[in-house]
């Protein structure tokens, strides 16, 4: 309880001093592996900083009449290992600091799972829930002609993130198309299918999270198929999650989307969810389960835990309530450093969001090439090679984690830093 002071203010207590910045937390994950590795100061300050930040006003005409601005940022972290990647996110939300952290997350993300790119990321502070399907395609299409000039297949190759999604993708592709007189296949990924998108990749963040869960139960001797599992966060990545976990025998307790959450000792029908969700767009009044607060979701009873939503989800405020003995980061950034430290310190296992949810980046890299390629693979193909890729990122995380005596997030930075630092070394600074 924080003490009150003569003059009424409140000493902070360590949840209110918590930092909550998503760049500070970047950093400060940073600096903890380059510890490790004893990083001089000068590549520090290299891999610290983002390589480029572009900021544009989107204008777009509403339906009613009236131009409404938005503002939207496109932010290029790295590129010594090749082209920046990463989504763009639609949010109210966004911060210029916000798309700074995605992007320095997905450098690391990309050389975890050791695919030849660096790390972008883009957003546009808006709210998709509020704009017509019109609205949507002509701010995405105003948003890529003002950030044209710094994407393509060989610069910088966006995809989907929080609230984009395939026709997002497919209305970006024209986009650009247009702009340079042919049809530029891989200037995103997470297309359509029907327009040189990926089998699998849909599913591929969902599907590279459970294959790296699977090797983490291995490791702490918890049998999958008996395990309570709840998830936080019903998108793209949470709600394929449940989907395919609870095809392997798993059972689902909990579920939670941006505005309810639902809990069933036994077991939720995940099926029967998501057909709810379809029909009513809520899990709310889902039969079969008590419905609980969203972020209730992250406390209940369980052996698994998936945050799947956004940053700052466990952090000092509620972690001493996390019950669950592995967690699995879909979200990118869910977990606070403070939070991070309590979990280890319990012996929690964390699959860090850089390799936990790397399965769809490491889809959009098979995309990418079989655009290049005008060759496409099967459905079985990409899966066994997103397979082979999470698991040997995963044991390398694991081996070097415990080689250090340190935690999976830890780990995981230590390999990518080393990645990306190794590739600067040998690139040279120009000129
Ligand atoms: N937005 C996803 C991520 O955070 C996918 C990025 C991509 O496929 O480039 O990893």
């Amino acid at each position: 309880m924080a003490e009150e002071q003569a003059d009424g203010r409140r000493d902070a207590s360590p949840q209110q001093q918590e930092e909550l910045n998503p760049f500070k937390i970047a950093m400060q994950q940073f600096e903890r592996a380059a510890d490790y590795l004893q990083l001089d100061e000068s590549m520090r300050q290299v891999l610290k900083h983002a390589k480029r930040q572009l900021i544009v006003s989107i204008p777009v005409k509403l339906d009613g009449g009236e131009t409404r601005v938005f503002e939207g940022y496109r932010v290029q972290h790295n590129i010594a290992r090749g082209p920046a990647k990463g989504g763009i996110r639609f949010h109210p939300q966004v911060t210029l600091d916000e798309v700074k952290a995605l992007a320095a997350w997905m450098t690391w993300k990309c050389a975890t799972v050791g695919i030849p790119y660096g790390g972008g990321k883009g957003g546009v502070i808006c709210d998709p829930k509020s704009l017509s399907r019109n609205e949507l395609e002509r701010l995405t299409r105003r948003y890529a002609f003002e950030i044209a000039p710094i994407i393509g297949p060989d610069r910088d190759i966006p995809a989907p993130d929080v609230y984009t999604d395939e026709q997002t993708m497919a209305w970006i592709m024209d986009t650009i198309s247009m702009i340079r007189g042919h049809t530029e296949l891989g200037v995103v990924t997470g297309k359509p299918v029907a327009l040189g998108g990926s089998q699998g990749r849909a599913e591929a963040t969902a599907r590279g999270g459970l294959y790296a869960l699977r090797e983490a139960c291995r490791v702490k001797g918890i049998e999958l198929s008996a395990a309570r599992i709840a998830v936080h966060g019903f998108g793209n990545a949470g709600a394929n999650f449940a989907r395919l976990v609870a095809a392997d025998g798993a059972r689902v307790v909990a579920l939670a989307d941006s505005h309810s959450g639902v809990y069933a000792e036994g077991g939720i029908d995940v099926q029967a969810a998501l057909r709810h969700k379809a029909e009513t767009n809520s899990l709310q009044g889902l039969k079969g389960a008590k419905e609980i607060a969203p972020l209730e979701v992250l406390e209940v009873d369980c052996d698994i835990l998936m945050p799947s939503a956004l940053e700052n989800s466990i952090t000092l405020a509620n972690v001493g309530n996390v019950k669950a003995r592995i967690i699995a980061e879909l979200a990118n950034g869910p977990t606070t450093p403070g939070a991070d430290r309590e979990l280890a310190e319990r012996g929690v296992l964390l699959i860090p969001d850089i390799l936990a949810n790397a399965g769809g980046v490491t889809v959009s890299y098979y995309e990418w090439v079989q655009n290049q390629y005008s060759y496409f693979w099967t459905e079985g193909q990409v899966n066994e090679a997103l397979e082979k890729t999470m698991r040997a990122a995963f044991d390398a995380v694991h081996a070097i984690a415990q080689q250090h005596d340190t935690d999976m997030r830890t780990g995981a930075y230590i390999l990518a830093i080393s990645r990306v630092a190794e590739a600067t070394r040998v690139r040279g600074i120009f000129p």
